[in-house]
């Protein structure tokens, strides 16, 4: 399992359509300062899902759209996709190919893709949780997030292992089932708050 290649279009300063292709094992990607090296990172986080404006360098999430230069219109629509080689079957999901895509007008709203079928943010979540690839997986790993992850609070390192691990996944669900419990419990509250009031 590994991603194949990268495609861009209006994501920060790729304003072209882009494609990058990674071969096994390794790729590098080298460059003059300010050349866009980590906007690249950038795009694959924010096609994973990244929905922290923080975590893309923007002050709001147009910023990740092309803002223009003096040679060329800003852009309305930013798009990436990302294709992951899946013969392994690493990705639960019987291709193997997977492609997704996420696409993003300035009103804000974002498109997300699996195979060109319209997906939900959650299902692009949910494939890559526990397999170290979301977008707070480890293995993409941008400037300043060794630092983070070694000087983290304990919990946090925590969390990189917990995913590592592959117990994200049921976390999550435990987290959403206890929601819905809790959910009950507060109608079950309710109807006998009724059913005093009707005795
Ligand atoms: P360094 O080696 O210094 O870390 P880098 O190669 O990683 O640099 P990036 O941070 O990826 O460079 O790219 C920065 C460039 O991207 C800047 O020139 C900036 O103007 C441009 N840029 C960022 N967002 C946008 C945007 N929305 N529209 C157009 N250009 C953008």
């Amino acid at each position: 399992m590994y991603l194949k290649s990268i495609e861009l279009q209006g994501f920060k300063s790729f304003a072209k359509k882009t494609k990058i292709n990674f071969t096994e094992p390794i790729t590098a990607i080298v460059g003059p300062n300010g050349s866009g090296k980590s906007n690249i990172l950038d795009a694959i986080t924010w096609a994973l899902g990244e929905t922290r404006v923080k975590s893309l360098r923007g002050a709001k999430m147009a910023d990740v759209i092309f803002s223009g230069t003096h040679q060329r219109k800003a852009l309305g629509i930013a798009d990436v996709s990302l294709t992951f080689d899946n013969t392994s079957k690493w990705l639960d999901i019987p291709y193997n190919e997977v492609t997704i895509q996420r696409r993003m007008y300035r009103s804000g709203e974002s498109e997300y893709r699996i195979n060109q079928e319209t997906c939900r943010l959650k299902d692009i979540q949910e494939l890559f949780m526990d397999t170290g690839i979301g977008k707070d997986g480890y293995s993409f790993i941008g400037q300043g997030r060794i630092d983070a992850v070694l000087s983290n609070k304990p919990e946090d390192r925590r969390m990189v292992f917990e995913e590592a691990a592959g117990i994200t996944k049921f976390k999550k669900r435990k987290n959403e089932s206890i929601k819905k419990l809790q959910e009950t419990l507060d109608n079950l509250e309710r109807i006998q708050d009724l059913l005093n009031v009707l005795k």
